[in-house]
């Protein structure tokens, strides 16, 4: 009774083998978008997934000119700017501050129910932590 149990470990290793080259793919996919169609994309996804689709961003683009800020927004149009500074950064933390202006087209101010919509993107606290580090550094400006 060896063998069976040899070839069901076989399969086994084939299939984590198949899993990590899936996940792989899926690491190399989720960079951080680099165009603002791409931009704009991914925040109606990112609505979606976690505002129940209801922030309805009508532009989302790279800005440059933004020193002391990630992101920020004009709910009266519905345009978000995101900091070409994230641009190096891992596609989670561009999703947190994409997600974080999407929750001000639906709440102006930082209050509970604000940190309440943000906080249905898992991977909050971490990004949080990763752009509090990141403007920790002293050659850079930012502030969060
Ligand atoms: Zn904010």
């Amino acid at each position: 009774m060896l063998l069976p149990s040899r070839l069901t470990k076989a399969e086994e290793e084939y299939e984590i083998a198949r899993i990590l080259q899936r996940l792989e793919g899926r690491e190399r996919r989720s960079r951080p978008p680099s165009e603002d169609g791409e931009l704009l994309d991914r925040a109606r996804e990112l609505s979606r997934r976690y505002l129940d689709g209801r922030a309805q961003p009508r532009s989302v683009r790279w800005a440059a000119n933004q020193r002391s800020r990630w992101g920020s927004c004009t709910p009266d149009d519905a345009s978000i700017r995101i900091s070409t500074m994230l641009r190096g950064m891992p596609s989670w933390v561009v999703d947190y501050v994409i997600v974080h202006e999407l929750a001000h087209l639906l709440e102006p101010s930082h209050n509970a129910y604000f940190w309440d919509l943000v906080g249905r993107y898992p991977k909050t606290e971490r990004a949080r932590g990763y752009l509090e580090g990141v403007a920790a550094a002293p050659h850079l400006e930012a502030t969060g």
